[in-house]
């Protein structure tokens, strides 16, 4: 039986992702840059990139260059840009490995240009288009341009794109996204006076991606989708990951006893108590409600007690668990498991939150 022990696991399918990008493709023809940040929202960057460039994507994004450095390393060749370098640009590492940058403010890039690069760095200039967030806002627009269209002119970098960010990156009403298009054109236009030459415009996330495609321009920046996740709720997308882990331990428990910290569950009948070894510094939400539940042998039993820091307790009712017998704690909708959806909704959250902050301690396995 300790042979069927195996360790609380992420499984991931690469084809799933494969798949998701296909539906990406099947809504829009601009060229999709697959977005592995987060730890490749919690796959594993590597294993996230290379399922997606062998699912038809062409480029990666990820937030730093140290993130696209490992991805060098590790012999991906495909185009990647970045967007958000806290320290600044690296612009050696930037040129060595042809990485590209965005560059959202004047002083962002002058740092870069101070800089000794072997080779001219490939600049996106990041727009502020309705976010607040990120990117250069329109009143800065004219310096910026000017100064890295004189950059341009004098080899220095290489200006490959305008990248723009939907604030409503998570809605699907194209009526919200209006303004940032409209942008987007402006910025074109004033790229195309300054002869910037011909540059990539991309401004979608995942939800637009699938639901508004006056917002695709050349590319899409596809994150959460690769994992399945649609923000805006539209799109049946592929589970690229199913979480499991063994049962532990399992006991007898008589209606009426308390039940993990702070006995915050009180058990309302007599039955098995099964535990598993994942608890919130695996990434299981200590906020879930009390309707969060598992998938054990095929059927749903509930999460009772408070979630602690290495495992959790599930009510399995009259069925005793041998130590070994693999839990799921989310997976597929049609194996009838927990979704993503439904952790994120017990927790108050979104389903990003659950994938990226599974534990380090949860191995990751590509089947
Ligand atoms: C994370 C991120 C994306 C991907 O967003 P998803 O909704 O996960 O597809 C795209 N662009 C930027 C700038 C991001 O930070």
């Amino acid at each position: 039986m300790n042979g069927d022990l195996h360790r609380p696991t992420l499984w991931i399918d690469p084809r799933a992702i494969a798949q998701n990008i296909a539906i990406a493709r099947s809504r829009s023809a601009a060229e999709v840059i697959a977005v592995v940040k987060a730890n490749g929202y919690g796959l594993g960057t590597l294993t996230l990139a290379r399922a997606a460039l062998g699912g038809g994507a062409t480029q990666l994004g990820t937030t730093d260059l140290g993130e696209a450095v490992t991805l060098r390393e590790a012999g991906v060749r495909a185009p990647i840009l970045t967007w958000l370098n806290a320290s600044g640009v690296d612009a050696a590492a930037a040129a060595e490995h042809q990485i590209a940058v965005a560059i959202g403010s004047l002083e962002e890039l002058n740092a870069l240009l101070i800089q000794h690069s072997v080779a001219p760095v490939t600049v996106h200039l990041h727009l502020d288009v309705g976010m607040c967030r990120e990117g250069a806002s329109p009143l800065d627009w004219p310096a910026l341009f000017e100064s890295a269209a004189r950059a341009q002119r004098q080899n220095k970098i290489r200006i490959g794109g305008l990248m723009g960010h939907l604030a409503q990156a998570d809605r699907a009403e194209p009526e919200l996204n209006d303004q940032a298009v409209q942008a987007m054109l402006a910025a074109k236009a004033r790229a195309s006076v300054l002869g910037l030459g011909r540059l990539k415009l991309h401004l979608a996330a995942t939800a637009a991606t699938l639901t508004d495609p006056s917002t695709h321009f050349d590319m899409v920046r596809f994150g959460a989708g690769l994992a399945g996740i649609d923000p805006s709720g539209r799109t049946d997308l592929a589970a690229a990951a199913r979480l499991t882990a063994p049962v532990v331990h399992s006991v007898w428990a008589s209606e009426g006893t308390s039940v993990g910290y702070g006995g915050m569950y009180r058990s309302t009948h007599d039955g098995y108590l099964s535990v598993l070894p994942l608890g919130y510094a695996d990434g299981i939400p200590r906020e879930i409600s009390t309707d969060a539940s598992v998938q054990i042998a095929g059927r749903r039993h509930r999460v009772v007690g408070r979630v602690s820091m290495d495992q959790i307790i599930i009510d399995t009712g009259p069925h005793r668990y041998a130590r070994g017998t693999r839990a799921t704690i989310f997976g597929a909708a049609a194996s009838g498991a927990p979704t993503l959806a439904e952790w994120a909704s017990w927790a108050q959250s979104i389903a990003h939150t659950i994938i990226c902050t599974i534990g380090p301690r949860v191995i990751r396995s590509v089947q």
